[in-house]
């Protein structure tokens, strides 16, 4: 089968084109023809070395996909031949076929397209277990979306509304913030105003957000807290920016402010929240109150191009590649 390997980390030049022996799916796990894959900053910075998680090399990288089951390894019940589903499952998706662990696979509604449920996991889910599970939004607060354009900046817009949230998105271009108001930004904002902390103030009754996904990083962040909120949460999502962050502990006191962490790839290793966040995904899915958006679309052998497609900050929604 056709697939993309690295023998060591770097640019996108390290994805080299191989030939290798189709997967067999041993006990527990599943064979997939991958049909789609959806690009994420994640794969990128795998590839660069420098995600959370650093696998042992030579790897075939790719996170999320969606396929249709091929084959089922022993021990393996509740999935059929032919099914599409998603899958979650680290890295595998660059190639022909893929076999993972039956944990890893997600459930897709029918209504989605190959592509749309390549696009779904990892955006969605971080989107819900950030807003709800670990931000506690309540109906009727608002939240700031960094980079509401791009893959889980969509995802982010779409839940938020579906929670009662009013959004504030910010983007790099007038065109993208066109995005977010047909997604269902209450307020869209260019993220390089200089007066951005009084203009997200200004639509807040001066009080600032309840909730921020943060996922620029870099010297940004000190002008993120400024537009918190009293009893505000931060959630800190990434850093695509490439720069880390300060933080001074003690100025989140005076407003009893919160900064939290979001991971999803733990979270998503939990068969009970996964459950939660499933059940509540798929039936806004199928009230049609949320659909991925796809971004541009490449052929699998272009994944260099598609990543410097992401990294030039030029995409929005979800890249796809397609072996
Ligand atoms: P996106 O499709 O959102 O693309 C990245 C966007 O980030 C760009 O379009 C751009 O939007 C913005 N950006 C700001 N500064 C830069 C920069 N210097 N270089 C590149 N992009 C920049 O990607 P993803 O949805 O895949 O990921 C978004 C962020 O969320 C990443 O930081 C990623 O690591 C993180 N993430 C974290 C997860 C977790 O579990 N913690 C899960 C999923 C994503 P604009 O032009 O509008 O500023």
């Amino acid at each position: 089968m056709r697939a993309l390997m690295i023998r060591k980390t770097g640019g996108p030049e390290v994805l080299e084109a191989v030939t290798l022996p189709r997967p067999q799916p041993g006990p527990g796990e599943v064979l997939l023809r991958v049909r789609a894959v959806g690009l994420n900053f994640a794969d990128i910075l795998t590839v660069a070395g420098k995600y959370l998680s650093r696998p042992p090399l030579p790897l075939v990288p790719g996170m999320e996909f969606a396929g249709t089951v091929e084959q089922l390894g022993s021990g393996v019940s509740g999935l059929e031949v032919g099914q599409t589903v998603a899958a979650l499952a680290g890295h595998g998706g660059f190639a022909e076929y893929a076999s993972v662990p039956a944990s890893a696979v997600v459930p897709v509604p029918e209504s989605l397209s190959a592509a749309e449920a390549a696009a779904f996991p990892v955006s969605y889910f971080t989107a819900y277990f950030a807003l709800r599970t670990l931000g506690h939004a309540q109906p009727g607060e608002s939240v700031l979306v960094q980079a509401a354009a791009g893959a889980l900046g969509t995802a982010t817009v779409q839940v938020a509304k579906a929670l009662d949230l009013t959004v504030i998105a910010l983007a790099s271009s007038e065109e993208k913030l066109a995005l977010c108001r047909r997604l269902g930004a209450d307020h869209t904002l260019l993220n390089s105003r200089e007066d951005l902390v009084q203009a997200v103030r200004d639509r807040t009754d001066g009080r600032g957000v309840d909730l921020l996904t943060e996922v620029v990083g870099g010297e940004g962040f000190a002008s993120s807290l400024q537009m918190l909120a009293p009893l505000g949460r931060v959630l800190v999502i990434g850093a695509a920016s490439g720069q880390t962050s300060q933080l001074v502990a003690q100025t989140l006191m005076r407003g009893n402010q919160a900064v939290i962490g979001v991971w999803v790839t733990p979270l998503a290793a939990d068969p009970v929240r996964m459950r939660e966040a499933s059940g509540f995904l798929s039936e806004l899915i199928a009230g049609g109150q949320v659909r991925p958006v796809i971004g541009r679309t490449f052929p699998l052998e272009q994944a260099a191009e598609a990543f410097a497609f992401v990294t030039s900050r030029a995409s929005t929604g979800k890249v796809i590649l397609e072996p």
